[in-house]
């Protein structure tokens, strides 16, 4: 048994988070219990178990005082447990949406419970039920049937009609702090005898991302590795997840390394890792990015079509033949297109390449457009940044005009700004790195003059006014000091 699954929390008091733990011990405490609950909040932090325990709690046969349910030892208590009860059904929404499963959960509610007290209903991802199947389930949760129970566990809580949402007693469940998933993997590691220190254990709970499945199936995963989980076998032990991580996948992403993301995908498939949970770590990652850069609007664009794209892989790999190919069809499809990008590294350290890649360049020239350098500008603002920061302040207050491969075409809106990037030294930043993108040798920059220079304000309004000089602003003065 993995250790996820073996400290797993089984009595209310064993729940891991603090807050749910208080909320739950009061509700249960009272005379009357809601017949319907929604759990919603991220993945991998208890509220599957947190229904089990509830599940228990309704049926509990132990003898012991109330306050002390679930017991965890009688009959009904371990069968939950151990998954087999009849009247504890475990439905998962994004699997379970057809008319078939949705009458026979009818048929179901129906029933009386067989051998439980009461029945209890726990549906994972609820949000993922066809409307039909939700108006069937609004319809039970209206009237709903003596004894019966509906834990509704969701990551989206937006996504359910509020007729639901406002028929459950509902508990949020938050990502947990540092502390208590360190204290939860100091309890596994006492309980397993494993050797650990302060700093491993919060290496792993960062690494984990809030998430306390990760985090236990991180510490288990070292362990197993490194024999233990001290500071320095956690580093070492989490450098080789992260060599597999959403994070090093998303820049490749961001890059439009295609074979290096072909042969990431492959890796992946060969240590066995879920590509569902890989897929939807990827799209937390690039979410957070999202969040933190929605200001920009080249980043932003290029950043929700990956997370588009991968909504989609993980829709597809529901039913997909063949395990890797959707996220294989990503990559291809968000990849630059040009294999030159194995090239262009060496390009910097062997002269003689060049001539090749020129010639491969001039192949590529022609058959590229705006739109190209439209999705690829984050990727040329990241190339520019680490060679010199007021370049790409520059650029982010320029607009791209067109693009053929051998020319790109830039509008400035102040003539300052078309001196500075017309300069030789910035001008040579732009003119590499946009060839390095599109891995077709250095391309030609062409600028030219704006609209907005003219002075109708009427036309521009406040905002761009602002932010542009802002920017303009900012480029001017990290110029002047080039
Ligand atoms: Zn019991």
């Amino acid at each position: 048994m993995t250790l996820y699954l073996k400290y797993r929390p089984q009595t209310t008091s064993e729940l891991d988070l603090t807050e749910v733990r208080e909320m739950l011990k009061n509700i249960l405490a009272s005379e009357k219990l809601p017949h319907a609950w929604l759990f919603s909040g991220p993945r991998g932090i208890g509220k599957t178990s947190t229904a089990r325990i509830l599940a228990k709690f309704v049926n509990c046969t132990g003898s012991g005082p109330a306050k002390n349910k679930p017991c965890g030892e009688c009959d009904m208590c371990r069968e939950i447990t151990a998954g087999t009860a009849v009247d504890v059904m475990e439905i998962d929404a994004a699997s379970n949406r057809g008319i078939d499963e949705i009458r026979d959960l009818r048929e179901k509610i129906r029933l009386a419970p067989m051998k439980a007290k009461c029945k209890v209903f726990i549906v994972d991802e609820v949000h993922m039920l066809t409307a039909e199947a939700a108006n069937a389930l609004l319809k039970t949760l209206e009237e709903p049937p003596e004894n019966t129970f509906f834990l509704l566990c969701t990551t989206e809580p937006d996504k359910l009609p509020t007729t639901v949402v406002s028929r459950c007693t509902r508990i949020q469940f938050k990502k947990p702090t540092i502390k208590e998933m360190t204290d939860k993997l100091g309890n596994v590691a006492v309980a397993e005898k494993i050797k650990f220190d302060k700093e491993g254990l919060e290496a792993v709970a960062k690494a984990a991302r809030g998430s306390f499945r990760d985090a236990i199936k991180l510490f288990e995963q070292i362990w197993l590795s490194e024999g233990e989980v001290t500071e320095e076998k956690a580093a070492r032990g989490l450098g080789m997840h992260e060599a597999l991580g959403p994070e090093k996948f998303t820049a490749m992403i961001r890059a439009g390394k295609t074979r290096e993301g072909l042969e990431f995908v492959e890796k992946l498939a060969t240590h066995g890792v879920n590509l569902r949970r890989f897929t939807e770590s990827c799209v937390e990652v690039l979410r957070e990015e999202l969040l933190n850069n929605y200001n920009d609007s080249s980043i932003k664009k290029s950043l929700v079509g990956q997370i588009e794209g991968l909504e989609r892989v993980y829709e597809q790999l529901k039913t997909t033949a063949v395990p890797q190919l959707p996220l294989e069809i990503f990559v291809i499809q968000n990849g630059s297109g040009s294999e030159d990008e194995y090239i262009q590294p060496e390009v910097a350290k062997q002269k003689p390449l060049k001539n090749r890649v020129r010639d491969e360049a001039s192949a590529a020239a022609g058959k590229y457009s705006l739109d190209d350098v439209r999705t690829k500008w984050t990727d040329i603002m990241r190339k520019v940044k680490p060679k010199n920061h007021s370049v790409e302040a520059l650029l982010r207050s320029t607009k791209p005009m067109g693009f053929d491969g051998r020319t790109l075409k830039l509008e400035v809106f102040y003539k300052f700004h078309l001196d500075k990037l017309g300069s030789d030294k910035c001008r040579m930043i732009v003119e590499d790195a946009v060839g390095e993108v599109f891995g077709v040798g250095p391309v030609r920059l062409a600028l030219q003059l704006g609209e907005k220079i003219k002075p109708q304000k009427e036309e521009i309004s406040g905002e761009d006014v602002g932010e542009d000089i802002i920017r303009a602003a900012e480029a001017i003065f990290k110029v002047e000091a080039i």
